[in-house]
């Protein structure tokens, strides 16, 4: 049986510790090199100049002056990076971490890793993924889809005492089936379960629906390939046909589950539908597992690294989860330079900047 990829020497090839080889200037060198291509030319960053040679380099300011306009610029002058205060090694080694995880490492986490602040941590990677919101793909051009929804955020807190919310004589049964054993485990938590109670009506109000369609890969077998999400108030279908009808063309074959969110589908869309009470992939091979399968990789990140979903951030968090599954078979250099050409390549950021002087994402994005 063949080696899963993650398995193999050449998704392993970039380790921390080549990043450690690199000195201060192999480091500058080596993120010129991702952003213009070159190893001794650089774009002048001035919207006036832009002009491409070799420029001078003032070594005790590790930067250069622009031979026409003589502007100083570094590396990271008009990146989201412009004016960075952390060590280019800090932000490298950040963004190691961001691509080295699978599901996404948490703030206190890389805090610890990189020796900084949570808040440092926390806006070094709001910094990349508003990277990965500003580049992500928008269209999907051919080929078979997939279509879903999910909900995310403000998780149901379980009753302290089992049958809380029930009349005395369902509790007394509650209770007695407890001990006594009940009919299943899962119908039976799904009853000790408190539905309303005012922690959980604050907790709803946090929930948020994850749309997402996936476009699957020519060759059979292989996954979906390009994934664009968005965030909506709930899964009726009012958003949720906007949403596809922004993104797939006319024609398309999508694939959905049964929910009558997607029945108007067939106006525009070969859909294809298939019924999860009964089954997860029917006879002729309609499902949408790679849908499930990104909500599952959200739910993971969800439950085991963020610990929570806010709705203000829920956007970027569904957009780094959509990027790791659309690089889930890059290597790590490719991911990383990948990740590092467009960060250094995208302009400046715009809900990330001025941070620290108290700018922030203001509402949440929705519908987008
Ligand atoms: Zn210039």
């Amino acid at each position: 049986m063949a080696m899963h990829f993650l398995r193999t020497a050449e998704y392993r090839d970039i380790c921390r510790a080549d990043i450690a080889k690199l000195s201060d200037l192999g480091i500058i060198h080596a993120l010129a090199e991702v952003r213009w291509d070159s190893v001794d030319m650089q774009r002048c960053p001035d919207p006036s100049c832009e002009s491409f040679k070799s420029h001078y380099w003032r070594q005790h300011r590790n930067q250069w002056r622009c031979r026409d306009c003589g502007r100083d610029f570094s590396v990271t002058s008009g990146t989201p990076f412009a004016y960075h205060k952390k060590s280019l090694r800090d932000i490298l080694n950040g963004m190691f971490s961001f691509c080295v995880t699978a599901n996404g490492i948490s703030t206190i986490e890389l805090a610890a890793d990189l020796g900084m602040t949570d808040k440092s941590a926390w806006y070094l990677m709001g910094k990349l993924r508003e990277v990965l919101v500003r580049t992500r793909p928008v269209d999907i051009t051919d080929g078979i889809v997939q279509a879903d929804g999910g909900w995310f955020g403000g998780k149901r807190r379980d009753a302290n005492k089992h049958g809380s919310g029930l009349h005395t004589e369902q509790r007394e049964t509650a209770i007695r089936e407890k001990i006594e054993g009940a009919p299943s485990g899962r119908q039976r938590r799904k009853k000790h379960m408190m539905p309303g109670g005012k922690e959980n009506a604050r907790r709803r109000k946090r929930r948020r629906c994850v749309e997402v369609v996936r476009e699957l890969h020519r060759e059979p077998g292989k996954g979906a390939r390009r994934t664009i999400v968005s965030v909506a108030l709930s899964e009726h279908e009012k958003y949720m046909i906007s949403f596809i009808r922004k993104y797939v063309p006319d024609g398309a074959l999508i694939m959905t589950d049964e929910s009558g969110a997607f029945t108007p589908l067939s106006n525009w869309y070969e859909h294809k539908c298939v019924v999860h009470s009964r089954e997860y992939v029917n006879d002729e091979g309609t499902n949408d597992n790679q849908a499930e399968s990104y909500f599952s990789r959200l739910r993971r990140a969800e439950y085991g690294v963020h610990h929570q979903y806010t709705p203000l951030h829920l956007f970027e968090y569904a957009q780094e989860t959509a990027w790791r599954e659309d690089c889930r078979r890059q290597s790590l250099k490719t991911k990383l330079i990948g990740l590092l050409k467009s960060t250094l390549t995208l302009g400046k950021a715009n809900v990330y900047r001025g941070y620290w002087q108290g700018n922030r994402l203001k509402d949440e994005v929705l519908n987008c």
